[in-house]
């Protein structure tokens, strides 16, 4: 049996791998190219409902769910903050609209081959699955080391995990205009936890219990503390469950950048596109794949720049902060959301805020705990010994 050859292959059509493909698809540059994406699951389900911002209107409007300009951010004390998003807009997509979406361009696209697969194993330009073998001659994968999972806990590392319950109720009790961005008053212990609120109408609406931190939580007990906020900051008693979201996003400073080769790039949160001191990745996803489009097509290596600069250097600081004090996570975000405009922190996020911006940001946050952390960042590189 002969080899198929490609001069590029996308292993796993998920955010990153399908942002990447569409790009590909797009550019004239990769018109003459035979491209293969190897995704071993169908792509049909809604597994994730992916939320983000964005300053202006793009592809993602016409496949929201729901766009808010307006969010709202309570306090552990039930210190109430609206947040104006200004240029900025939340959207909320479902993964099973993203998926159709993307599966559609891509099978129009007469040089890309879509085959259902599972990846073994891949060595230099050669993927191994289970049902043959491919060569390519720059390999995208998205397959999270397991190297990760045996080390995570030598980093600053924490999960972000939440259970989210998309709720219908008989009377309209939401204000579908407005996010809650998060609710501390409902906490875990005194852990970093808080309630997200996503109202699609008066009468329904994504509401998620989400921690950041190391202990994960029975799905009855997610579960009580939904019950309990419905009931008691949203005085909702009547309701029914129409659909289930839950997850666990690693929030690390491992460095996942370190397994790209000279023909393989690793992309989402295998590479690093998941920011992690907020767990958000869409539009990193959307981001990055544009950089890694402009970097072949000035014959760089494709990963060449990303996910490295003076942003991981401050995520890393504040994972650790959380990993040693993680009660502090509450006033930390309070102070992010309330003592600074939205937009800042946005942009701060989005890795495209000014060093001004920055230093801004980073001196509110002037306490013991991130003094203690910036010493140990320094001292023990990315690592953290305890
Ligand atoms: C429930 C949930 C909600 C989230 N919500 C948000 C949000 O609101 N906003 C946000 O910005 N981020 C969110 N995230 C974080 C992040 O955006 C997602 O995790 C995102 O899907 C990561 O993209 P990815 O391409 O790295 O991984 P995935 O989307 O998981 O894609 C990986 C793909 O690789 C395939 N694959 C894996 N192994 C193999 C193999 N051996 N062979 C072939 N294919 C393989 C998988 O089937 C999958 O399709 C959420 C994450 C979760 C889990």
């Amino acid at each position: 049996m002969s080899t198929q050859t490609f001069d590029y292959a996308i292993v796993g059509a998920g955010a990153a791998g399908m942002h990447l493909a569409l790009k590909m698809i797009e550019d004239d540059h990769f018109q003459e190219k035979k491209i293969l994406i190897i995704e071993k699951d169908k792509k049909e389900d809604n597994d994730r409902t992916w939320s983000f911002w964005e300053p202006e209107e793009t592809r993602w409007d016409k496949l929201a769910e729901n766009k808010w300009k307006k969010a709202f951010f309570t306090s552990k004390e039930g210190r109430l903050v609206s947040l104006d998003l200004k240029e900025y807009t939340y959207k909320t997509v479902r993964s099973s609209k993203f998926y159709a979406y993307c599966k559609d361009l891509i099978a129009n696209a007469k040089n890309v081959t879509w085959i259902e697969e599972d990846v073994n194993q891949i060595k230099g330009s050669d993927i191994y699955t289970n049902q043959g073998m491919y060569h390519a001659n720059h390999i995208f994968d998205s397959r999270i080391d397991p190297e990760f999972i045996e080390k995570e806990k030598e980093y600053a590392s924490l999960s972000q995990h939440f259970l989210g319950w998309f709720i219908e109720t008989p009377t309209p009790v939401f204000d579908d205009s407005s996010i809650t961005m998060m609710d501390y008053q409902l906490q875990w212990k005194d852990h970093t936890s808080f309630t997200y609120i996503l109202p699609f109408s008066p009468t329904y609406a994504l509401v998620e219990f989400t921690l950041f931190n190391n202990e994960m939580l029975s799905h009855d007990e997610y579960e009580e503390k939904l019950k309990t906020y419905l009931s008691e900051q949203l005085n909702i008693e009547e309701y029914k469950i129409v659909e289930v979201e839950k997850g666990v996003i690693p929030m690390s400073n491992y460095p996942f950048t370190k397994h790209h080769e000279p023909a393989l790039s690793k992309i989402g949160t295998a590479g690093s596109w998941v920011r992690p001191s907020s767990g958000y990745s869409f539009k990193n996803g959307d981001r990055y794949s544009s950089q890694v489009i402009e970097n072949i097509k000035k014959g760089k290596s494709p990963h060449n720049g990303i996910a490295k600069n003076r942003f991981r250097f401050y995520d890393s600081i504040f994972l650790t902060v959380l990993k040693e004090e993680n009660n502090l996570g509450a006033m930390i975000f309070e102070t992010l959301y309330t003592k600074h405009d939205i937009t800042s922190v946005f942009r701060f996020l989005d890795e495209q805020s000014s060093i001004i911006e920055d230093l801004r940001i980073i001196l509110s946050l002037n306490i013991p705990a991130f003094r203690k952390a910036l010493l140990k960042v320094l001292q023990f590189g990315k690592h953290v010994s305890s």
